[in-house]
């Protein structure tokens, strides 16, 4: 696909990781070479500071959470939901102030993850939607 790609920002290495950490991969950084890249970490978009406290789904998947029917919440209970919900809509909207059609997500985060929140609203977007585990 054409045009800019949006990307989570630690695989390009920015330090927005939960726990201060990057996660730059140079697969990642191949794949986009040369062409515009959209960066955003939506945990750190919906206003959740670094480092913060890691968090995970409960109940059901992203689109679940979009859709009110499951939530977000840190390891010590805390009800996140509505942070990754803004986050989520704040990278939508970057996408398409960008035209983006491609995002490069990172795996395992219930933000960027497979089934994560970002990951759904940008799909229902209409977004290709690829994790790093996808590039060769
Ligand atoms: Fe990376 Fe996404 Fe987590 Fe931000 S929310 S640190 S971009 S995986």
């Amino acid at each position: 696909l054409p045009g800019p790609v949006l990307v989570s920002a630690c695989l390009l290495g920015a330090r927005c990781r939960y726990d201060g950490g990057d996660r730059r991969d140079p697969r990642v950084l191949a794949a986009v070479a040369g062409r515009e890249v959209v960066p955003v970490c939506p945990e750190e978009a919906g206003g959740l500071g670094t480092p913060r406290p890691p968090c995970d789904l409960a109940g059901g998947d992203g689109a679940a959470v979009l859709d009110g029917r499951a939530r977000v919440v840190t390891r010590s209970g805390d009800d996140a939901t509505a942070a990754f919900v803004r986050g989520a809509g704040i990278a939508a909207e970057a996408a398409l102030r960008a035209g983006a059609r491609l995002a490069i997500l990172k795996e395992g985060s219930p933000s960027c993850g497979r089934e994560g929140v970002c990951a759904a609203r940008l799909a229902r977007l209409g977004l290709r939607v690829l994790h790093e585990g996808d590039l060769a």
